[in-house]
């Protein structure tokens, strides 16, 4: 199977990706999956919900959910595993690492080399097997340490 590439994200490849899944693609499905690659801010189903809504406004926020979940289940998407106390999903299911701000909870990808073919410790072959590997940084972000900076200027 052929990861889904979101490069070329029109709504042929995304019918390609839902047969090969076994996944029907009605017309909110594919909604849900356009509004979600459009964005590189792997949105929680609340944002997705709000953009959806705006081009499909008989939508729900639990068909938003269950379908995020199929995606999920099927390997079409993937859910960001910590990201504040919201569930967050990521449309990029290629190899790829976060950055997340702990201030504003942003969560950016990005692309390393190293970081793909890291070498993963003896000991964790005795907590199971290893499937992908997946690396967050956390910090602060460049727009909050500007935020920051700008705040810090102001005379108190
Ligand atoms: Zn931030
Ligand atoms: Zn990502």
């Amino acid at each position: 199977m052929q990861p889904f590439d979101s490069s070329r994200s029109d709504d042929g490849d995304f019918v390609a990706c839902c047969r090969e899944r076994g996944i029907k693609p009605t017309h909110q499905r594919t909604e849900i999956y356009r509004a979600l690659m459009a964005t590189e801010d792997h949105p929680n189903a609340e944002t997705l919900y709000a953009t959806v809504k705006q081009r499909v406004p008989t939508i729900s926020l639990d068909t938003v959910y269950r379908t995020l979940r199929l995606f999920e289940e099927k390997g079409l998407v993937l859910r960001v595993s910590t990201a504040g106390d919201s569930m967050r999903f990521d449309g990029n299911i290629g190899p790829h690492h976060h950055f997340v701000c702990v201030a504003c909870y942003k969560v950016r990808d990005f692309y390393d080399d190293d970081f793909d073919h890291l070498k993963t410790p003896k000991t964790v072959s005795r907590l199971g097997e290893i499937g992908s590997v997946h690396v967050e940084l956390r910090g602060i972000c460049n727009d909050c340490r500007k935020q920051k900076k700008k705040k810090s200027k102001k005379p108190t």
